[in-house]
């Protein structure tokens, strides 16, 4: 089955290494190579980053679970515009996206401008989740993927394991 525009999901902590928080250079480096093999082969690339080597909503029960998801959120920006810059570094083209504004840091998210970019070989940050609290970039992925008519998404977690979803 030929895949023509596929969805990767990095856990936050995926991007951590053995040092669990913040970022690992080197482990965000084999990422990119690794997808770097599947955008010279042509193939469309959207990724989806999570936030949980820097925070998730449900790590504090003082403060407002809005508020705390929207810090998560904002993680999650930070992973995108992080693991853009090293893909750019390793000679891939990228754009991020969300689905509010960010000022000059992203552009808004729209189907049109995504396909645009996909259209270009552009490897498509989908950062900022799906802008709504009490949701988690899984439920992010899943919703992105089917809009922009993927055709599989690509777990990577933290855990000893992925998944794959193939969508049609
Ligand atoms: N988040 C949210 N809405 C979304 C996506 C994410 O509120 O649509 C917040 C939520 O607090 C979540 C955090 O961002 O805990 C980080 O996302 P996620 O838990 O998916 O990250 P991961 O566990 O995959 O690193």
């Amino acid at each position: 089955m030929k895949m023509n525009r596929v969805f990767l999901k990095l856990s936050g902590e995926a991007l951590a290494g053995p040092k669990k928080t913040g970022f690992d250079e080197e482990t965000v480096r084999e990422v990119a190579r690794q997808v770097k093999l599947s955008v010279d082969a042509g193939i469309q690339v959207g990724i989806v980053i999570g936030g949980g080597n820097f925070w998730r909503g449900r790590t504090s029960d003082a403060i407002d679970r809005t508020k705390a998801d929207q810090i998560g959120m904002l993680a999650t920006v930070m992973n995108c515009i992080y693991v853009s810059e090293i893909f750019r570094n390793e000679g891939m083209m990228t754009q991020i996206l969300t689905p509010f504004e960010c000022g000059s840091m992203t552009k808004l998210f729209s189907k049109d401008r995504a396909g645009k970019y996909f259209e270009k070989g552009i490897v498509v940050f989908f950062a900022g989740g799906t802008g709504h609290p009490y949701f988690s970039t899984d439920t992010g992925i899943a919703l992105r993927a089917i809009e922009m008519d993927a055709d599989c998404i690509l777990l990577a977690k933290a855990i000893d394991a992925y998944m794959t979803v193939i969508l049609r």
